[in-house]
């Protein structure tokens, strides 16, 4: 790439710096707590081997890239060190360590493995069940929440959020019981959000990163382009009409049909649009009364593609369509996903409207790291500064030897990977788990009288050598799927008006969607250093804002198993600088004509890599491979002092369904 072209694209600007400036004290922070001195009577142990096995992508000093601002900045996506050891547990490098491992001596009622949101509700319900019970929560990152992270960043003294992966989320009905955690945990219900203003009053732009790929997408201002976008992976490009060329809105008006698609497309899309799966006379089979319970089975034991194309009959061009906005919410793409997954989210083909309609679809600033924040108060109060008020809980800076005081009731312990959890003695008799993890280089082990492990199953079937075998092959029908978060920073968003959407899907080249939204209006927010100021009540083209990529890895045509490992591949082996300048290109080409400079608008960058964001549920894992127990069902049932307890076991990860899984199993180990 000529250094010419690079200028031009802002490649020379130095965003990296500014972030690491910005970052630092949070960063210093961060390192100063991680060297917060060990529990009484810890002697420094075996050193970990950290080296990296020969075809490990190369996770130098040009991997990770700039983190932002705020607590957040030294956590963006799997770090460096997780995959480092992630890796090693795989490749057996810490069985020898294992038996050397040094005794800290505690013991605690549980321990939770994994602090996000499936192990932040098992404390939570730990607690509400087993009041004088003591806990300790290991994760591997350097803070708390799992997928549901936030980025921040500072830029002309606004300070600016974007989600690392979890974003949106709906109100709870306010039931008062257990899962009721709007009451439990104190959140809010009503929400307010700034409208645009300048040259973008009345635009409608959306408060998440999800509904205007499909749900909503009439509510809002959506551009859509196609066959022109990019690099082609064009499954259309062939047969649009006009070469997909420029801007389209609303792809499904007649007009829109009309111009884009070639004739014999047309009369597909419109019955895609209007059909219910319920009333094909697949499902049917000349049974007018046939059961709609007998929907779930009867789709789970196809694909997305095959429901399409060989139920329905539609052509190919429409599942390409679909691949990406399946892939965003669930991992992969038509050919890998269970078509029951179509129905629960309400696609075309399977429910003519959207089960969402009715539902107003919230997102936090930062997303749903905000929720792991409630949690995180309820707790252990003193993590995060300040007391018990909305923008407190969203911005107070967390303090990291809080999260693990040895008089504290729940105690957390973040950049802790645990590498062996095991139970003493004979399973059915065992009355202790003994919990190995590496600290600070180090390999060290307590004891628990039970454990949730809040981790997925690359990790469980890893760190859990008593795993049943049938627990284990359960296992092997769980296939996960890589992801990337992009949130860049704007100076200004002038170019959204000009073009008249703030929601955009592309095909072909880096990515396929992104948007800007709405900010919540948080009254207290904190904006430029920190510093308690007014709530951010403007906002207008002229300010800064944060544009989120949402990227999906999917590889049609290859197996599940596949397109994971593929994805990982691809997402993993890209440097920094790869990524950015993909990402660059791209949105010269989506915005250069309405004025967007990629060099002087472009604030920063940080990305959010995910090798294992998302189980990517095929056929039978929901409703069970031909009359046999669905896979999840057989992981939930405890083992001894062991139950897993993970977003994954639902299918569709969302943060409901974290909390739910966390909460079954700590009930499980209770009762048991
Ligand atoms: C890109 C993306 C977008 C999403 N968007 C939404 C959304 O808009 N709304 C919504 O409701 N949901 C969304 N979700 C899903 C939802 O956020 C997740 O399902 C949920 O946050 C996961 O919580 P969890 O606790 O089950 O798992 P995780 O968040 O994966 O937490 C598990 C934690 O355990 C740690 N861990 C794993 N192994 C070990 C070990 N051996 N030792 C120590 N620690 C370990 C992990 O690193 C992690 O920190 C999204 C997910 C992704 C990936």
């Amino acid at each position: 790439m000529p250094p010419k072209r690079d200028a031009k694209l802002g490649l020379n600007r130095s965003i990296t710096r500014r972030d690491f400036l910005y970052g630092m004290p949070a960063l210093a922070g961060l390192l100063a707590a991680c060297r917060a001195e060990r529990p009484a009577g810890i002697e420094p142990g075996y050193r970990v081997d950290a080296s990296a096995p020969p075809g490990a992508p190369d996770l130098g000093p040009g991997w990770y890239g700039p983190g932002g601002v705020g607590d957040y900045a030294a956590s963006h996506g799997n770090t460096p060190e997780i995959l480092q050891a992630a890796h090693g547990l795989r490749d057996g490098r810490f069985d020898t360590l294992v038996g050397q491992a040094v005794d800290t001596g505690e013991s605690y009622d549980l321990v939770i493995v994994g602090g996000g949101l499936a192990g932040l509700a098992a404390a939570h319900h730990f607690r509400r069940l087993d009041g004088s019970g003591r806990c300790l929560i290991l994760d591997n990152h350097p803070i708390f929440g799992g997928e549901a992270k936030r980025n921040e960043f500072l830029v002309g003294g606004h300070r600016l959020t974007g989600p690392q992966g979890s974003n949106d989320f709906g109100i709870l009905p306010q039931t008062g019981g257990p899962e009721d955690y709007f009451t439990s945990l104190g959140m809010p219900r009503d929400y307010e959000y700034l409208e645009p203003e300048g040259d973008a009053a009345r635009m409608r732009l959306p408060l998440d990163n999800y509904s205007f790929l499909h749900w909503k997408a009439d509510n809002f201002d959506v551009g859509y382009r196609f066959g022109d976008s990019g690099a082609a992976r064009s499954a259309t490009a062939g047969l649009l009409r006009n070469g997909g060329q420029g801007w389209g809105r609303d792809p499904w008006s007649p007009a829109s049909l009309a111009a884009r698609w070639s004739e014999p497309l047309r009369g597909p899309i419109a019955r895609w649009r209007d059909t219910a799966a319920n009333e094909t006379e697949a499902f049917r089979q000349g049974r007018a009364d046939r059961p709609a319970s007998e929907i779930g089975p009867w789709l789970d034991a196809m694909t997305v593609k095959q429901y399409y194309e060989q139920v329905l009959g539609l052509p190919p061009e429409i599942t390409a369509y679909v691949d990406p906005i399946l892939a965003s919410i669930i991992g992969l793409g038509c050919d890998a996903i269970s078509a029951w997954w179509g129905w629960h989210f309400g696609l075309p083909g399977f429910q003519r409207s959207s089960r969402y309609n009715d539902i107003t679809i919230h997102c936090f600033p930062g997303g749903n790291a905000a929720i792991a924040r409630y949690f995180v108060k309820n707790l252990i109060p003193g993590a995060i500064g300040g007391p018990a008020a909305f923008a407190d809980i969203l911005q107070g800076a967390v303090d990291f030897a809080a999260l693990d005081r040895a008089d504290s009731p729940v105690r957390m312990r973040t950049g802790a990977t645990v590498v062996r959890v095991e139970q003493r003695g004979a399973i059915d008799r065992s009355e202790q788990v003994v919990v190995t993890f590496v600290s600070q280089g180090e390999v060290r082990r307590l004891t628990a009288r039970r454990v949730v492990m809040a981790s997925g199953g690359w990790m469980n079937r890893h760190v859990l050598p008593d795993l049943p075998a049938s627990h284990r092959a359960a296992y092997e029908s769980f296939h996960h799927a890589a992801f990337l978060v992009v949130n860049v920073a704007l100076n200004n968003w002038r170019f959204v008006p000009k073009l008249g959407f703030g929601s955009c899907l592309w095909e072909g080249g880096f990515g396929f969607a992104c948007n800007i939204r709405r900010p919540m209006r948080v009254e207290g927010w904190h904006d430029g250093d920190g510093r308690a100021g007014a709530a951010r009540e403007r906002f207008h083209p002229d300010d800064p804002v944060v544009m989120t990529f949402y990227v999906p890895y999917y590889s049609p045509g290859a197996s599940a198993v596949d397109q994971g490992k593929l994805g990982r591949l691809e997402l993993l082996n890209a440097s920094f600088r790869d990524i950015e300048r993909a990402l660059r290109e791209q949105m010269v080409l989506l915005f250069g004509e309405a004025g967007f400079d990629p060099a002087y608008d472009i604030a920063g960058i940080v990305i959010n890599r995910w090798g294992h964001a998302y189980v990517a549920p095929g056929p039978g894992f929901q409703f069970g491979a031909g009359g046999s127990e669905p896979v999840a069902d057989v992981i939930r049932k405890p083992f001894g002092r062991i139950a897993i307890g993970h977003s994954e076991l639902g299918g569709h990860q969302n943060w409901t369904g974290a909390a739910a899984e966390g909460r079954r199993a700590v009930e499980a180990l209770l009762k048991g």
